[in-house]
């Protein structure tokens, strides 16, 4: 089925085009991810309006959608069928005032930090908990992003989905059921936008700036900034951390191919340069087979492996 996917591309591509959109053949994952690791999307295009998603769904091949990659592990073969990225209006946010509270809309497609710059200016705050998280809006939502400093879920409102097929639906913040790193998105549902709850005094916003530059300062201080990674690969155990959890079953520093386990915080895994998808499904395998054999805890990963894998390998098979 994936080679004859793989064969359609270029008819896809041309229906895009007759569309009025600029999609992209073969792109390589490998140049936009934050680990820059992948192999090509078959079809990879911005959509800008609900117009251009509608169509994009509208093609009866399989849709991924990416936010800003920074939670990627994307295969080694590939992506097939249309990966899509949200950009133009499915990036705008507009102010809603009403019965006391202050609530902002927001396209899913906006980067985390464009969303928090843009409050800030307008005196308004509450979503510090994205401070520093590479991510947009909808990957966040997806994920249910967060800090020490909270997590995206306690100012959702209600968010705006497109379900597989293009069918509208507006889920409320109870219906979504946010828990930690997870959100009851719909299977295949895309985020287009979100109604999130803000803040606005004087003497709040300055609290909150304050909080967030020693949050940020705390950040630069313990994990790889400077090197491409997806942040935490695993997500922590109830009661302890994923880091902790590696470093102590001795895998700090380890290597595969071009992969590393950081040597600053372990549950980061870096690309020195050149690593492959393989290299870091190794490293993930290996970290979370280690820790349960000395704990007998069974490590879940956090980052989302998309594209054509091996058969088998995700999930995770048991340790
Ligand atoms: C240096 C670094 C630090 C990080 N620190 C944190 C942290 O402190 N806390 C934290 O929670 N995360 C952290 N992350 C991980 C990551 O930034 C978050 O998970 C972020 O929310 C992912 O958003 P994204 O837009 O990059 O999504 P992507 O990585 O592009 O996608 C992630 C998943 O969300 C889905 N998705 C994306 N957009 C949509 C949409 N519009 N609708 C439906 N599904 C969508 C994708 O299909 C995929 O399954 C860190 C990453 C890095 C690189």
């Amino acid at each position: 089925v994936s080679g004859s996917l793989r064969d359609t591309r270029h008819e896809v591509a041309t229906r895009l085009i007759r569309a009025g959109l600029a999609p992209r053949v073969d792109q390589l994952m490998s140049r936009t991810g934050y680990w820059r690791i992948g192999g090509p999307a078959d079809i990879y295009v911005d959509v800008s309006d609900m117009h251009q998603l509608s169509v994009v769904l509208g093609q009866d091949v399989p849709c991924t959608v990416v936010g800003n990659g920074s939670n990627l592990l994307v295969a080694d073969a590939g992506i097939r069928g249309i990966t899509v990225r949200l950009i133009g209006e499915l990036r705008a946010t507009q102010v809603e005032e009403g019965a006391g509270a202050t609530c902002v809309r927001v396209g899913a497609g906006i980067l985390n930090q464009v969303l928090l710059r843009r409050l800030d200016e307008q005196g308004m705050y509450g979503l510090a908990a994205l401070a520093g998280v590479p991510g947009s809006v909808g990957g966040a939502i997806r994920m249910n992003a967060g800090t020490s400093l909270g997590e995206i879920g306690e100012r959702v409102v209600e968010v705006d989905v497109l379900l597989p097929g293009g069918h509208p639906r507006r889920l409320t913040a109870a219906e979504l059921n946010f828990s930690y790193r997870h959100c009851a998105v719909p299977n295949g549902a895309i985020v287009v936008s979100a109604l999130l709850r803000v803040d606005r005094n004087a003497a709040g916003l300055e609290a909150a700036r304050a909080q967030t530059a020693a949050h940020l300062e705390r950040r630069r201080a313990t994990q790889p900034l400077d090197q491409p990674s997806c942040g935490s690969v695993f997500r922590n155990p109830p009661g302890d951390a994923a880091g902790r959890l590696i470093e102590a079953s001795g895998l700090k520093g380890h290597r595969r191919g071009g992969a590393q386990i950081s040597e600053r915080h372990a549950n980061f895994i870096v690309n020195e340069g050149g690593a492959t998808a393989a290299d870091v499904y190794d490293l993930v395998l290996l970290a979370r087979n280690r820790v349960h054999a000395a704990t007998g805890i069974v490590l879940e990963p956090e980052v989302h492996a998309v594209g054509e894998w091996p058969a088998g390998s995700w999930p995770l098979p048991p340790p």
